[in-house]
């Protein structure tokens, strides 16, 4: 992390190694008991393949530590699911970017999806899809502008209080994406029994495309079955032309990648948003 022309002592390595998780609980939780002051959500388009327009943004959490600069979600979102922090996380996460979208709806742009990172922590709790359906009347939010995604596990079809949670949340008009699709506990049944809206191609695959044989025929396959089953379809990672190009030809319809943009601020994501009104 030093870049190339530096040393440090072994010694030192490991303290880094071993002692982070103790402060770095501590500031979490400082952080959640702060009105989760420090906490921010960047937003990234997930475009249509084919005519590039925005279809949804995808929030992604970041923390600004007051000593260590931001925290990226793979450093504290796992501790705060060992800890139940990620209960108040999540639920401010979905209530901001909630509130987010109605602001761009007042600013007149014509809405789009807004997909929320769910973690199966918090479908276990009971109260999950009443939290979610007070947010949205709180932010006069459509239900179907909300799309969750989850990644899949073994225990999002195994789990009565998962499954229950998913069940009411479908009835509300919630949509559902599978994250991270092909990497998982992959089971086709729940695609069905859940009536899953959106499959996310995880981006180990699309960063095979198109040169890898078993990368392309994983994708093409999944393009091919989301679409036979009515699904929606995002390829994740997209950062080259000629992984475009193959999305394209395989009739992928949705993508999101550095090729188009990187998560940003909410006010510069605004920009790629079409006005209902041309000002
Ligand atoms: P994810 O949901 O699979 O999100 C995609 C990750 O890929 C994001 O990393 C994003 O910044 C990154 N990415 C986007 N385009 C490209 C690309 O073209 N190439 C490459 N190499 N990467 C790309 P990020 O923001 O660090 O998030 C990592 C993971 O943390 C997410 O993976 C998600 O599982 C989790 N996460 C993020 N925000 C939240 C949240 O609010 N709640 C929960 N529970 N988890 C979250
Ligand atoms: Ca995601
Ligand atoms: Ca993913
Ligand atoms: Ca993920």
């Amino acid at each position: 992390r030093k870049g190339k022309n530096s040393y440090c002592l072994y010694e030192e390595a490991l303290q880094h190694q071993r002692l982070p998780n103790v402060f770095l609980l501590a500031d979490l939780h400082q952080t959640v008991k702060q009105n989760m002051d420090g906490f921010v959500l960047l937003y990234q388009p997930i475009v249509d393949v084919r005519t590039k327009a925005v279809s949804a943004m995808e929030t992604l959490i970041r923390w600004h530590h007051p000593s260590k600069g931001i925290v990226p979600p793979s450093d504290f979102i796992p501790l705060a699911e060992e800890t139940g922090l990620i209960i108040p996380i999540g639920e401010w996460t979905i209530r901001q970017a909630c509130r987010q979208h109605e602001r761009w709806r007042r600013q007149g742009f014509i809405p789009v999806r807004m997909a929320v990172n769910v973690s199966v922590k918090e479908l276990h709790h009971p109260q999950f899809a009443a939290r979610v359906e007070a947010i949205l009347a709180e932010t006069n939010m459509r239900p179907s502008w909300l799309e969750l995604e989850i990644t899949e596990t073994i225990a999002i079809y195994q789990e009565a209080t998962i499954l229950a949670n998913l069940r009411r949340l479908k009835e509300m008009g919630v949509r559902l994406s599978i994250d991270d699709f092909g990497t998982g506990y992959s089971s086709l049944a729940y695609l069905k029994q859940l009536d899953i809206d959106t499959v996310k191609i995880d981006r180990t695959f699309i960063a095979d495309c198109p040169h890898s044989h078993y990368g392309s025929i994983i994708t093409s396959t999944i393009i091919s079955l989301a679409r036979h089953l009515g699904m929606n379809v995002v390829a994740e990672g997209v950062e080259r032309e000629e992984q475009l190009e193959y999305l394209r030809e395989k009739g992928c319809q949705e993508a999101q990648g550095y090729l188009f943009r990187p998560p940003m601020p909410a006010d510069e994501a605004a920009g790629l948003l079409a006005r209902s009104i041309e000002r």
